[in-house]
């Protein structure tokens, strides 16, 4: 192994020319540069383009900014107090160019030397007809810079404080100028094997930070960036395959070798439907995975409604099958009901012990769960995070599903391995999806799945937009649903910092409610978050059991409800949702066999990003599809989960941006993960290097 010999870039930044202490201690506190190498990771904002000199006699009134060249011949100082400035010609073949300055008059006149000639960049104006260029930048010209400079002028973010010590944009360029003629090709060692570079035609490492602050063209400026693109996505898509790599050899897991009694009998003869393609996928895939001998950590990613319990039922079962117990944890209470009733009566006829565990279970009830536990009579607990988070102890806990939580964070996966010798196999389900190339980033460590196949027969939910104004029609509709035996939900946002003002909104809504729909022909539930568990549950299946037929609600309901005969779900305020909860509300009808429909209300009112969001919403029901919009609206430092998992803190390239390249990216570390796992033939040294170097940021036991 390569020990890491000590670089010019680190440097102290105040050894740079041009640097010093006073201008050092500001690049620190400003900028956090502190060594040379910082320096060249400052990216430039834009470039400036001077490689073209332009004849006088070319500026229009149009023009913007103009580079010409020629002969300074006069220089003169006009004018008093604040009138007073100094103007100079500067003549060409083609014209005459008057140069103005208000400013730093002293200064500037004993630079200038009438009679030498001058390289002149600036904006241009008009003054009485004439060209003229206010505070122009101006160099002597010389054999090198007579067609120009050879390189774009880069800008660079700056801030007050380093301005006003002369320090601007383009004055750090001046510091880069200094700083790149000393640093060599060893200082910036290739990092990605040659053949990828090859095959992608890719530019050095090296050439590509020149190329990134002093480029020739706007076109090595552009290769330079998509170099440094796609090296930022193929590291980071190395690390992932790395850690994934480790996690499976270091975490020994529970072995499920056979698919046993339990899950025939249950396939056979108790699957109240044949699974979907999809399904099968799924559940072959896990099942491949939990008979490998390693802890599988899976994400299941399916859209509402696709079907994702069946497919936990079925795996807790192969569990059973394999001498372990399983647990389900679900977000809330009523979710964790709902799983228990739906998983009791889909497993009415089988040896199967299940029971319920959440916060509001009864002591006396506990006991009995925590000796069911121990003596393995209880095969599934199903629960909130309850199970979790209490000292509940399994006798031999192999299988956990989490569902509806992509968030299911890495504290929470300890508590659970804490429950048995072998940390249990987890599987973590979301109907929420994740764009494509936000799973890659953030989740790329985690094995996952993708169900985006929703069970036959289904059919398509119907969105439109209604303005607020016209909630009397809205009513008119559900009122016809109803009369057809179907049922409605009516959500009203709940924004966590004025919470008490969305509960009275949502008490006004159900009055409102009350007075379209009145006793004793109407009945109605309401379920809000400030409702003890016992109440919410009682109104909740009231509606489910069809007592009820308007269910008026916070967003409590969003996730995993079901409901087969609800066939409207009206969102007030819809605007005031993000589109991934819209998704997930609207994934609350359409669970049966009938036409269901989507009404969003909003105030008449709307920004740019709500109409886009609403429009979304009418156009399609693809939960991947909304997703991707999600994350080209938003950016991907806010979805959810996302903005501390540090997986996305890339410089230059963008997931939204650069799919393409992300893919590219995935495709190459694979296939040197998958021929050289230690990194160890002669062309992948400089990655491995490159990895080691960057210590601590990669978990990798084998090499450090
Ligand atoms: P989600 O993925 O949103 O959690 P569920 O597991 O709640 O979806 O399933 C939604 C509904 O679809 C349930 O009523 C379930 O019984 C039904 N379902 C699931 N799989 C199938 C299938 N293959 N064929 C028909 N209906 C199915
Ligand atoms: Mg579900």
């Amino acid at each position: 192994m390569q020990t890491a010999r000590p670089s010019i870039l680190d440097s102290p930044i105040e050894y740079l020319k041009g640097v010093g202490p006073l201008r050092g201690d500001m690049l620190k506190k400003e900028l956090g540069i502190f060594s040379f190498r910082d320096l060249l990771e400052h990216f430039p904002l834009r470039h400036i383009d001077k490689t073209q000199v332009s004849p006088i006699a070319a500026i229009t009134p149009a023009t913007e900014f103009i580079q010409v060249a020629g002969v300074l011949v006069q220089v003169e100082t006009i004018g008093e107090k604040y009138g007073k400035r100094m103007v100079a010609q500067l003549k060409d073949k083609t014209g005459v160019l008057e140069l103005v300055w208000f400013q730093g008059i002293n200064w500037v006149q004993k630079m200038l030397e009438p009679g030498k000639e001058y390289l002149v960049f600036g904006r241009t104006g008009f003054f009485n007809g004439r060209p003229q260029i206010t505070h122009p930048e101006l160099e002597l010209l010389s054999a090198q810079t007579m067609d120009g400079k050879s390189f774009l002028e880069p800008v660079y973010p700056t801030t007050e404080k380093l301005k006003a010590r002369s320090l601007n944009g383009r004055q750090i360029g001046k510091l880069m100028a200094a700083l790149l003629p000393q640093i060599s090709e060893r200082d910036i060692a290739e990092n990605i094997p040659e053949s990828i570079l090859q095959q992608l035609q890719l530019v050095s490492r090296y050439k590509a930070y020149c190329n990134l602050h002093f480029p020739p063209s706007v076109d090595a400026y552009d290769k330079a960036v998509e170099r440094l693109k796609f090296e930022e996505f193929f590291i980071a898509q190395v690390r992932l395959q790395l850690t994934r790599l480790e996690r499976h050899k270091q975490s020994r897991g529970v072995v499920f070798e056979k698919v046993g009694d339990l899950f025939n009998d249950f396939y056979a003869n108790h699957l109240p439907f044949e699974l979907t393609g999809a399904q099968k996928r799924v559940i072959r895939e896990i099942r491949l995975d939990t008979a490998k001998g390693h802890q599988m950590n899976r994400l299941l990613q399916g859209d509402v409604g696709s079907g994702k319990t069946i497919v936990a039922l079925l795996c807790m079962l192969l569990a059973a099958d394999n001498g372990c117990q399983s647990c389900l944890v679900a977000p809330t209470e009523i979710l964790a009901q709902q799983h228990y009733n739906g998983l009791q009566e889909l497993l009415k006829e089988m040896p199967v012990g299940i029971k319920l565990l959440t916060g509001s279970t009864k002591k006396k009830e506990r006991k009995i769960i925590a000796e069911g536990l121990m003596d393995g009579s209880i095969l599934i607990l199903v629960g909130t995070h309850a199970i979790i988070e209490d000292t509940v102890q399994f006798k031999n806990l192999g299988f956990a599903v989490i569902d509806e939580q992509h968030r299911f964070g890495v504290a929470q996966r300890a508590q659970l391995w804490k429950k048995a010798d072998i940390p249990p196999h987890i599987l973590v389900m979301t109907a929420t999806p994740i764009p494509r190339t936000l799973a890659m980033t953030a989740y790329g460590d985690l094995d996952y799945s993708i169900m985006d196949e929703l069970p036959p027969g289904r059919q398509p939910i119907t969105t439109v937009h209604r303005f607020e104004t016209r909630r009397a029609s809205v009513m008119d509709f559900i009122r016809d649903e109803i009369a057809k035996g179907r049922q409605a939900y009516i959500i009203y946002p709940l924004i966590e910092e004025s919470e008490s003002l969305s509960y009275e909104d949502l008490m006004q809504g159900y009055e409102q409610v009350k007075s379209y729909f009145p006793e004793p022909a109407y009945s109605i539930s309401m379920v809000h978050g400030r409702m003890p568990a016992e109440q919410k549950d009682t109104n909740m299946q009231r509606f489910v059991t069809h007592n009820t037929n308007i269910m008026v609600s916070t967003t409590v309901i969003e996730v995993g409800v079901n409901v087969p005969n609800a066939s409207v779900m009206v969102v007030e305020s819809a605007e005031k949702f993000g589109l991934s909860q819209l998704h997930q509300l609207r994934g609350r009808v359409g669970r049966g066999s009938e036409k269901s429909y989507c009404i969003l209300l909003t105030g008449v009112k709307l920004s740019n990003d709500a109409r886009e969001r609403i429009k979304i919403m009418c156009a399609t029901n693809d939960g991947f599809v909304i997703a991707e919009k999600d994350l080209e609206l938003r950016g991907p430092g806010e979805i959810d989960g996302t903005k501390q998992s540090g997986a996305l803190n890339f410089r230059l390239a963008s997931i939204v941006n650069d799919k393409g390249l992300l893919d590219t990216a995935k495709y190459f570390a694979e296939q040197i993960i998958s021929s050289d796992e230690g990194l160890d033939a002669s062309p992948n040294l400089p990655l491995k290097n490159y990895l080691i170097a960057q210590k601590g940021k990669t978990v990798w036991s084998k090499i450090s």
